[in-house]
């Protein structure tokens, strides 16, 4: 499969760039700063044209083209879902989305263990 094509997307949160290779005829649904509940996504170094592949989550500052332009933020390209040959509207952005497993990295834990400010002893 070599006939794909160079598309850009623009992080929702800062503007800057990122390049996907993308089938020429698959469609976009839309690019959001946070994942759509019942979508399915996968980074841009797997293999996201698959079947059971809903969209992309790209790393602001690392997928896109001018890494000093990233945000740092993941953000997410949404395909469009079809379910028994109707398409499938988004639910309105969720408050909280409940990623099962792994989160974002927190750089600074409230309540690491054995931090230095420790007074029980
Ligand atoms: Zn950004």
């Amino acid at each position: 499969m070599t006939d794909r094509v160079p598309v850009t997307y623009h992080c929702p949160r800062c503007g800057a760039v990122a390049e996907l290779q993308r089938d020429p005829y698959l469609a976009d649904q839309s690019v959001t700063p946070y994942p759509l509940a019942g979508w399915h996504y996968v980074g841009t170094d797997e293999d996201y044209e698959s079947d059971d592949v809903d969209g992309v989550v790209l790393a602001c500052g690392v997928d896109t083209r001018d890494e000093a332009d990233g945000c740092g933020e993941p953000f997410y390209l949404s395909f469009v879902r079809f379910e028994a040959g109707r398409r499938v509207d988004p639910e309105p952005e969720p408050e909280h989305v409940e990623l099962a497993g792994e989160g974002p990295p927190s750089p600074d834990g409230p309540d690491g263990p054995g931090g230095p400010g420790s007074f029980r002893g």
